[in-house]
């Protein structure tokens, strides 16, 4: 049986004044989406009843504020005047984004602009990089960790800062991956899209590329036959989206979600721990179930980064470990979410990983006994041997050139069979 999505053709408040028979035909075209987008408090106003906070937000911020029609009728469906829904946390800026006193902010968390190898290019893992390919998104969250570059109305890269990125990734052979990021790239129109995608895969080296996107959250509607068709010319392409509650996963995003699937695009999840949204084991279960059905892997649940203006937002480390302890061993391994903190100033990602081990004796030479704690409370002895002398054979350079010469088959066939 089909898992029972809510069915949720349109959802819109009249006072929004949008006339219903326009709306027939312009609600699930994206471009309409982006043009109508809400970026004015009175904007907002015609779904929400704003509160005190919110309307200091409005005032104070210095991030910009943008919602789609589409998100905006999804946060305001459950009650216009409730200001700590889930969804509207992620969307209103409030007054504690202004708030004086905070236990760390930084504009630039993960120290990405020392990590800026070309204007759009961040360089900070041997075989992947960033392409800051757009800084616009179609809806700003509040805890987002990039506020030093997106929204700053910057749009696509220029030709000169373009061509600088391709050139770098050119350069630097041991790229094995690209990740389309910013803003978010699938704001870009297809035939943009199209040209970034053709000009990488002139790049030998580059055998990846993953299109980070928020679009199938706040837009669904983006994800079109003629883009899942064109992504496939460019394939693999791997598609991670940013789900962070359960009830953005309505119908509309099923679909798209599918669309990307069923055309050979992986997709995986990376959501954020944050304050009054999904900081609940069960909350954080039920977005996972429905992905995972829906064929999409949960990968990571990221710790929210001290970006400026999110301190309210921030979960407790100990609050975002207790999550991840409940998750473990009641949630399909399949589902299970990876809990990841962000070393400030780019020290790259840590994993935070509940304590299993309680008790560690002797050494690597003679053996270890060690003693854990299973996620229901079983407790066990593993005795680890001690380090054999026999290591696997190693010739790197080989297994390099049998795999780079069994993808110009692939790619010769593929090419051949399409043609
Ligand atoms: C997170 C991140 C990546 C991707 O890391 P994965 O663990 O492979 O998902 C790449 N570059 C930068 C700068 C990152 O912050
Ligand atoms: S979609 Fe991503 S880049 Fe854009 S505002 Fe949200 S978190 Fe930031």
């Amino acid at each position: 049986m089909r898992f029972e999505f809510r069915p949720a053709p349109m959802r819109f408040p009249s006072s929004a004044g949008l006339e219903p028979e326009a709306l027939a035909s312009a609600w699930g075209d994206w471009t309409w989406q982006m043009r109508r987008s809400l970026t004015h408090r009175s904007d907002f106003e015609a779904y929400f009843e704003l509160s005190p906070s919110e309307r200091r937000g409005f005032e104070l911020s210095g991030f910009q504020v943008r919602c789609t029609p589409y998100y905006a009728a999804l946060a305001s469906e459950t009650a216009a005047g409730d200001e700590f829904d889930p969804l509207r946390l992620i969307l209103m800026p409030r007054a504690e984004e202004s708030a004086e006193q905070v236990t760390q902010e930084q504009w630039d968390p993960l120290g990405e602009r020392r990590n800026l190898k070309t204007p759009r290019l961040v360089h900070r893992y041997p075989d992947r990089v960033l392409f800051l390919v757009t800084d616009f998104c179609s809806v700003y969250c509040r805890y987002c960790t990039r506020k030093h570059f997106t929204g700053g109305e910057l749009a696509f890269a220029r030709e000169p800062e373009y061509r600088e990125a391709l050139e770098y990734i050119r350069a630097q052979t041991g790229i094995r991956e690209v990740i389309l990021s910013g803003g978010d790239p699938l704001t870009l129109s297809d035939a943009i899209l199209d040209r970034v995608l053709s000009d990488l895969r002139k790049i030998e080296h580059v055998e990846i590329i993953r299109l980070g996107t928020r679009m199938p959250v706040v837009c669904p509607m983006r994800v079109t036959e003629d883009l899942v068709r064109m992504l496939k010319r460019h394939k693999p392409v791997y598609v991670m989206t940013h789900f962070n509650h359960p009830r953005e996963l309505t119908q509309e995003a099923a679909v798209a979600l599918e669309k990307f699937v069923d055309h050979g695009h992986p997709v995986f999840n990376q959501m954020v721990l944050l304050n009054g949204v999904n900081n609940d084991a069960r909350i954080v279960q039920a977005l996972s179930r429905r992905l995972l059905y829906l064929r999409v892997k949960p990968y990571y649940m990221f710790q929210c980064d001290p970006s400026r203006g999110t301190d309210h937002l921030r979960t407790s480390v100990e609050d975002s470990l207790r999550v991840q302890r409940e998750l473990w061993g009641r949630l399909s391994g399949l589902a299970l979410p990876q809990l990841s903190l962000d070393i400030p100033d780019g020290g790259g990602k840590a994993g935070l990983v509940p304590q299993f081990e309680i008790q560690c004796e002797g050494d690597e030479q003679q053996g270890t006994r060690r003693t854990y704690v299973g996620w229901d409370g079983v407790e066990s002895v593993y005795i680890s041997p001690p380090r054999s002398r026999w290591r696997a054979p190693l010739d790197a350079s080989a297994y390099e050139e049998e795999w780079r010469s069994l993808r110009h088959a692939q790619s010769r066939d593929a090419q051949h069979s399409e043609g």
